[in-house]
């Protein structure tokens, strides 16, 4: 069976070293593996998402000689799966309706609540009460549940170059399964489109290694195939701070237009 692997960007600004040390490490894994090689365009979020940045991104991935097998596939254009992944969820009892927003969980949240591993405060607190009533509705994973239809047993991935690893779902609580703009989130849809495009290798940055537990979760859930994954270091600024738009990494199309040839931009990402 031939391996699959892909690169799975969001197109929310333009791609940046980071970005371009962790397309070298999928196209060197898949390259490795004598795999082919996927482009999923993560574009979900209507808001942050745009056109402009995906075409920028194949763009540069081109630029960059990063050429994929098939066409790009863009999870706006894939929403029914998503919402028939979640209707499969909703029929077994283990998703529920939180109309709470960041402000209700901010002011139900005592100083020591228990955070997931974003950081951000876990679900289901205690005393949270939405503000709004008839507000907009998200969709969770009620955890608890979900956890008790695995009946006991373990539920670990495979760690390339590591081995087994315990998945620790719990860690995360209440996972946000379709937000209140979209009817879907980053966990559902990556779970379903790695199955659906029969993704059997998962390489990308160490920043998404805890959120694996939740995907292995979901797959075990929606009856899904287990991909391997291997989450690789992520290029840090100087100051040991994670490359970012915001902190004013600059773009690759902005070296480019410096004059960094290719082989500079690699070098610059740790990947010649
Ligand atoms: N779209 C995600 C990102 O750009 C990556 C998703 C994944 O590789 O699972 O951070």
């Amino acid at each position: 069976m031939t391996p699959v692997f892909r690169f799975a960007p969001s197109p929310t600004g333009l791609l940046h070293l980071g970005h371009a040390a962790s397309a070298a490490a999928v196209w060197r894994a898949a390259k490795a593996a004598g795999g082919r090689l996927l482009l999923r365009i993560e574009d979900i979020d209507p808001v942050r998402s745009k056109p402009e940045f995906a075409a920028a991104i194949e763009d540069d991935l081109a630029w960059l000689g990063f050429s994929w097998d098939g066409p790009v596939v863009r999870q706006s254009e894939r929403l029914d799966l998503y919402a028939a992944a979640l209707a499969k969820l909703d029929t077994r009892g283990l998703l529920y309706s939180c109309r709470l927003s960041r402000t209700d969980i901010a002011a139900a949240a005592a100083p020591d609540a228990a955070r997931d591993p974003d950081g951000a405060v876990r679900l289901p607190l205690a005393g949270a009460r939405p503000s709004d009533p008839d507000g907009p509705v998200a969709r969770r994973l009620h955890m608890a549940k979900a956890l008790a239809t695995l009946d006991g047993e373990p539920l670990t991935w495979w760690e390339e170059g590591v081995g087994a690893i315990e998945a620790q779902p719990e860690r995360w609580g209440d996972v946000v399964l379709a937000r209140k703009e979209t009817p879907t989130s980053y966990h559902l849809a990556v779970v379903v489109d790695d199955a659906a495009q029969g993704v059997t290798h998962v390489v990308r940055g160490r920043d998404l290694y805890e959120a694996t537990a939740v995907h292995r979760l979901l797959q075990r859930l929606l009856d899904l195939p287990e991909p391997a994954y291997r989450h690789h270091p992520l290029l840090m600024a100087p100051d040991g701070a994670k490359l970012s738009k915001s902190r004013g990494s600059p773009s690759l199309r902005s070296l480019r237009e410096e004059g960094w040839s290719r082989e500079d931009v690699l070098r610059a990402a740790g990947a010649l």
